[in-house]
């Protein structure tokens, strides 16, 4: 069966036809309201951005967001969970911090934050999945508490999922940090045989997993909690993930994300922002150039759908000269793959899929 994907371009000349009435309008036409009851607690889950990123999700928008989750008498919460890696949203004194400096403030946003797993993390509830990575998976304790949840997600690419949209918010972005090593538990780097010990790396690992022994870098595995803090440390790429383990990645991100929403499946509502759609997620500090132009804003109450028409009409865009793409720049060519060759995005939506998260038929409606 196909699902309904909505679809507002970017064109915009007049009061009336502002980017955020845009979204009002996506809101109302995808029927996001109707997920919402009154006087629901409304989780508006997203993503505040690593210090030193500027391509998350604009507060402006999520006010609009605000505001129609308001209209319909509910009581919205901006609300995301901490990380597993050790940056500024690690546990959620810094998070606040961090998402206020990003202009999450209530006086521009209109809500109050709710870090969903408590201020280090531990609060967390267990779901039965009984599926084929996990037979029960750890999600943010008020992640599960709220009524109804209306995910926003910055569309753009990943270095390990090849891109990151409505499924990875739900996925990494709901587990507590135990549920969060859990799916990145097969995904730890390994140390190239070329490694000339220099110990660069040695200082990056916050658990210290790394340290040298016999003129190389040794990662000792049982300590390692695969926050990924050293890849992009070796000056020589020493450090690389085992590629052959992000399929199983994959499919443990995709249960997690059914695990987030499968005690209100019919409570939730999505909206993707194609803009911006820099190369890796907003987990790093920094944003780099575009990998295509900006394309517009989708809203669909299916996740697999709308990830699933994000993707294709970013394949859809001519790449831009001056990204980091290496190759793939015709329109219909995999963009993610342009970068990140070694991970095949499609692994995620196609399992996803195959566990009744959503569907990849979908039919886009342009309003
Ligand atoms: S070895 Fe690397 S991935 Fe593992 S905990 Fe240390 S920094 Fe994180
Ligand atoms: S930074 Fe790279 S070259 Fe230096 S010790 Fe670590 S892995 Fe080896």
């Amino acid at each position: 069966m196909k699902s309904t994907v909505y679809f507002t371009d970017l064109i915009s000349r007049g009061k009336d036809d502002s980017k955020v009435k845009k979204l009002e309008r996506l809101f109302n036409r995808a029927k996001l309201g109707t997920k919402i009851r009154e006087n629901d607690l409304v989780g508006i889950k997203l993503h505040f951005g690593e210090e030193g990123n500027d391509s998350y999700i604009n507060p402006v928008f999520v006010r609009i967001i605000v505001d129609m989750v308001r209209k319909q008498k509910a009581k919205p919460f901006l609300t995301d969970t901490n990380t597993l890696y050790h940056g500024s949203r690690h546990n959620s004194v810094d998070h606040l911090e961090t998402a206020i400096k990003h202009g999450f403030d209530y006086s521009v946003s209109g809500a109050p934050i709710v870090i969903a797993d408590g201020i280090r993390g531990d609060n967390w509830v267990t779901v039965e999945l009984g599926l084929k990575h996990f037979e029960k998976v750890k999600i943010a304790g008020d992640i599960l508490n709220s009524d109804s949840l209306i995910v926003l997600s910055h569309f753009k690419g990943h270095g390990m999922s090849g891109f990151g949209g409505a499924i990875k918010n739900l996925a990494m972005g709901c587990a507590a940090i135990p549920g969060k090593l859990e799916q990145h538990e097969c995904a730890k780097p390994i140390v190239a045989s070329s490694c000339s010990g220099c110990g660069t790396c040695v200082g990056s690992c916050p658990v210290s997993a790394i340290s040298l022994y016999e003129g190389r870098a040794v990662i000792e595995y049982q300590d390692c909690i695969a926050c990924n803090n050293c890849l992009d440390i070796c000056p020589d790429s020493c450090l690389e993930l085992d590629w052959a383990a992000m399929k199983p990645f994959m499919e443990k991100m995709a249960e997690y994300a059914w695990g987030a929403v499968k005690n209100k499946h019919d409570r939730m509502g999505y909206v993707n922002f194609l803009l911006n759609i820099t190369p890796d997620c907003d987990c790093v500090s920094w944003s780099d150039r575009p990998l295509v132009p900006d394309i517009g804003i989708l809203a669909s109450t299916d996740p697999v759908a709308l990830d699933q028409a994000s993707y294709d009409l970013v394949n859809q865009q001519p790449g831009l000269e001056n990204s980091l793409l290496i190759h793939c720049h015709a329109p219909g060519e995999d963009k993610f793959r342009g970068v990140w060759e070694n991970v095949d995005g499609l692994i995620l939506l196609e399992y996803a899929q195959k566990i009744g998260l959503g569907s990849r038929n979908y039919e886009l409606i342009t309003i």
